[in-house]
This record gives C-alpha cells, structure tokens and sequence, in this order.
C-alpha cells in the first residue's frame, strides 16, 4: 500500500500518544479504515517515510508491564535539529542524571524524593519545582514509569537511549541470555548470575524446569517467587491508575529529604536475589 491518509492517521496518533499497546494499534487502525489492515506493513511504509527525521515506530515487549506495545521514537538524546529536539539542554542534563541514578540501584527505581533531590547536584539550573513538573510530563510522555511513587525508566527511555546505555553505562547493560536483548528488570540465574527476562525464562520453565543457562534446577520456591514477583508489578499497576492523584498531592512534600538515602539503601539491601541484576559486566 502506498502512503496515503491512513499511514498519516496512526502517525499522528501514536506520535502523540508516544505508546499504545499493540491491540489499541489495531483497533486504531481498523476505526479508521473500517477493514483490516496490517499494522507491520502500515508501521514499516511509515517508518520508511519519516526515518530521514531520526523518527520511527517499533513494536516492542515493555519488560515493565508485561506487554507488546506500539511505541514512536524520536532520537532525543542525539544532537538532531532545534525543532525536534524533546529535552532542553539542562533538562536533559537533568534526565541523565535520573537515569544514571535509576539504573546504579539493583532494583532500578527511586523515590519521588530521591528524584527531585538530584536538582542539587546541577547548581541551581532546576529548581525542585520545574523537577516535578519535568517528572510528570516525563511519565506522561512513556519516558518514565511511575509506580507507588517510585520512579522507572519508562518503555521509550528503553529503546530511544539504547544506544546511550550501550556508549556510557556498558558496566550496568545486560543482554538477556535468551533472547538477547537488554534486560532492565529480569532474573538472575542463582549460580551463573545469567540475567533473562521473566517473560523469556517463563516461557522456557513451560517446557523445562531448568535454568536455561547452567540448566539447574528450578526449584518450586523460585518459580513461586517469580510469579509473585510479577503479580505484584500488576496488582501496583492497577493500584496506580486508581491513586494517581492522591499520589502526586503527596508527591509535592519535600520535607523528607533526610530519609530519603537511607530508605534507599534499605530497599536495595533488602531486594530478593531472583529480581536482582549483577552489575558486573557480563556479555555472551
Ligand atoms: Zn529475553
Ligand atoms: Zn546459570
């Protein structure tokens, strides 16, 4: 098919909805034009026409939500032109440094707090303020993730700052054993320390109840852990969606600032080995 007002149509759509999930993609897609239409060609005849910007569309697994989802990305990080660019020069300095902050604690979050804190090692560029509104306009935009007030790296953050992972934090990247893509939250493997996606291993212990890697025993006691490590990103989720606004009124105090680091420590001490990721620097 050539591109034509229906390639125009999604484009618009999930340039400004930045993620839908692939079955909202279909539904967005058959609305408009009243047949069915194959979302890859439709993705592949669009990227093949706004590639020249530094933009494209990829279906991809949220490793978050346990979901394939329809995101659009935009080189945001790289230096492109003016007009395109998402992050301002200081917000950007802003966001490496949430970044960096995320992905050196094991279970790759931080507090609210603990996020606009990091305005203090920039001089007074942010004010705690503008780092709260940059954090809710961040979520908003898929680029963070927020979970009972915890903040994650957000499915577009994942796949538009590949490359960035890759060029400066190579020590914290892993690439799943399986599949071998990025991990950002997976297993580890208890003798190897292989890191796998829970989806990938999941979908491995259907068939065998081994580690993949080492093929040890998977002990019923992991598998539960697992699981319930998983339902536990769910039911949060749904918790989320419910208390979004009760949660950002909390979100505004700044008060606790003290508390913040040692609640941190705590928690990452306190992180099951099965959701842990080495930061060793392990590759196939
Ligand atoms: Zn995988
Ligand atoms: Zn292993």
């Amino acid at each position: 098919m050539s591109y034509s007002k229906v390639h125009r149509y999604f484009l618009r759509t999930i340039a400004s909805s930045g993620v839908m999930s692939v079955d909202e993609a279909h539904r967005v897609l058959t609305k408009f034009t009243g047949e069915p239409i194959l979302l890859k060609n439709c993705i592949q005849e669009i990227n093949d026409v706004i590639r020249p910007y530094q933009q494209s569309i990829k279906v991809t697994y949220n490793e978050s939500t346990n979901e394939e989802v329809v995101i659009f990305l935009t080189h945001a990080w790289d230096s492109i032109s003016e007009s395109q660019k998402i992050f301002t020069a200081k917000e950007l300095d802003y966001f490496r440094l949430l970044i960096e902050e995320i992905m050196s604690i094991d279970v790759r979050e931080i507090t609210g707090i603990h996020a606009i804190n990091l305005v203090n090692k920039m001089g007074q560029k942010i004010s705690m303020l503008q780092a709260e509104n940059l954090l809710a306009k961040w979520c908003k935009m898929y680029y963070l993730e927020k979970i009972q007030n915890k903040y994650r790296l957000g499915v577009r953050t994942i796949n538009e700052f590949e490359d960035y992972f890759e060029k400066y934090m190579p020590d914290v990247m892993k690439d799943c054993y399986i599949c071998k893509k990025n991990v950002f939250w997976g297993a580890n493997c208890i003798a190897c320390e292989k890191a796998i996606h829970t989806r990938c291993l999941n979908q491995y212990l259907e068939k065998i109840k081994k580690w993949p890697c080492c093929k040890l025993d998977f002990s019923p006691d992991q598998l539960k852990q697992l699981n319930e490590s998983q339902r536990m990103t769910q039911i949060t989720q749904t918790f989320e969606d419910t208390q979004s606004i009760e949660e950002r009124s909390e979100n505004s105090t700044a008060s606790n600032v003290e508390n913040d680091n040692t609640e941190e420590m705590e928690r990452s001490q306190n992180t099951d080995n099965i959701r842990r990721l080495s930061r060793k620097r392990k590759r196939e």
